[in-house]
């Protein structure tokens, strides 16, 4: 058997980072950036009042209440015409230029509005509400990385910073099929005898669109030399990555191996990771192919671990693994210690804030139903076969655990 780190460096060393395009911040959503962004000016541009309020010099008001003069009123997307000289103030908006000579606003909840002057209730020393220019991003700095995975938040700083079409690595086409005579479209009415629905496609779409691939579905290949040999081989030409699920382990895959070496160089797998140990992983002509498990559970297992960080290399990110946590096994679990094994485990937070770790159901790799319950993977190392009650649990986080209620959040 291969260990897990040893496949998983295999793989990654295989993939080549896509090519680059300048795409709108619309498109840029979830791919990769693929140069620095330089800030162009400072943001803020220009030192603004972080309140509705008065323009004021601080030391006019350090004996407040005090009365000023008011000689204008600015509105957000106006300039000031005049500057605030002692015993005055000007009428500012949030987001108003600070007008020369003033040094501090008050809010308006803490003046008195009067006939061409206001009446200030409290001091505001220098500074006080003021979003000085550079505050946040100065001019010239590197405001995001290459290699950052562009996020709302991440398209914010971007469109401040009038980056509006940013370089990024193009987003990934990928095919998948489903394999065997077995396996029938999910919308199929009733299935006849030793048929089962097609589980594979839809979580792989559904996966592939999370990370921002592009989905090319082949649909379900039977049980057939000629016809898996042109599936494989028309999405192959088509697609950046190949992947297929079925027929890769060992009583099976004499079908898929003969039709995949006519196509190009693929090994078979074993890994030491439960589920998913068979793999299949090689190359057709020039196109990476992922041949995944046929049980639901080792797809999405070795979706996480092989082709989730493969695709983000690709798409040229510089973080390819989720986070691990530790949380707190609340039963015993037992485990074949030649294995990494992918426990799905639902996650609760106890009173301690610390995550409590049980198995969200049956661990067989057809059980999907238990994955659907879990909230992670309850990761035991190769050689940690028996881990009891009470003992810590590295998690694989995949899902934000809902243990916010609306009455836990908000009470009542
Ligand atoms: P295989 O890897 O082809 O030997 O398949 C292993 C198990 O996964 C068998 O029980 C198959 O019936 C099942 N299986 C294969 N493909 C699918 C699929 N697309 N959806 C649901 N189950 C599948
Ligand atoms: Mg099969």
């Amino acid at each position: 058997m291969r260990p897990l780190a040893e496949a998983q460096l295999e793989v990654l060393s295989a993939m080549s980072p896509l090519p680059t395009m300048a795409v709108t911040l619309r498109e840029a959503h979830g791919l990769v950036l693929a140069e620095d962004v330089v800030a162009s000016h400072d943001i803020p541009p220009f030192p603004n009042s972080a309140m509705d309020g008065y323009a004021v010099r601080a030391a006019d008001v350090a004996d407040a209440p005090v009365e000023l003069t008011v000689l204008e009123d600015v509105p957000a997307g106006n300039v000031p015409s005049r500057s605030v000289e002692p015993g005055t103030a000007i009428k500012i908006m949030t987001g108003a230029p600070m007008p020369d000579g003033a040094d501090a606003v008050v809010k308006v909840e803490d003046t008195v509005p009067g006939d061409g002057i206001v009446g200030i209730e409290r001091t505001a020393p220098v500074g006080t509400a003021v979003r000085p220019a550079g505050g946040d991003i100065t001019s010239g700095s590197v405001v995001m990385k290459a290699g950052t995975r562009l996020d709302a938040a991440a398209l914010g700083v971007l469109a401040s910073v009038g980056a509006a079409h940013p370089v990024v690595r193009r987003r990934p086409t990928v095919a998948i099929m489903s394999t065997g005579d077995e396996v029938m479209p999910p919308e199929t009415p009733s299935l006849g005898p030793g048929k089962i629905r097609d589980t594979n496609r839809p979580i792989l779409r559904a996966l592939l669109e999370e990370l921002g691939a592009v989905v090319v579905d082949h649909g379900i290949v039977p049980d057939d030399a000629d016809v898996l040999n042109r599936t494989l081989g028309h999405a192959a030409r088509n697609a950046d990555v190949v992947v297929t699920s079925g027929g890769v382990s060992m009583g099976e895959y004499d079908l898929i191996k003969q039709e995949l070496s006519k196509l190009g160089t693929v090994e078979f797998w074993k890994v030491a990771m439960q589920p998913a140990k068979p793999f299949a992983f090689g190359d057709l002509g020039g196109t990476p192919l992922f041949g995944l498990p046929g049980n639901p559970v080792s797809v999405f297992v070795a979706f996480e671990q092989f082709l989730r960080p493969a695709l983000l290399h690709m798409m040229g990110a510089e973080v390819l693994f989720r986070p691990r946590l530790t949380g707190v096994l609340d039963e015993p679990v037992r485990t074949d210690p030649a294995k990494t094994v992918f426990l799905r485990v639902a996650l609760t937070v106890d009173d301690d804030g610390h995550y409590r770790v049980r198995r969200s159901g049956g661990q067989s790799s057809n059980v999907l139903s238990a994955l659907a319950a879990a909230d992670a993977f309850g990761v035991v190392p190769v050689g940690d076969g028996e881990l009891p009650a009470g003992a810590p649990i590295s998690l694989e986080l995949f899902r934000a655990p809902e243990t916010r209620t609306r009455a836990e959040a908000l009470g009542g």
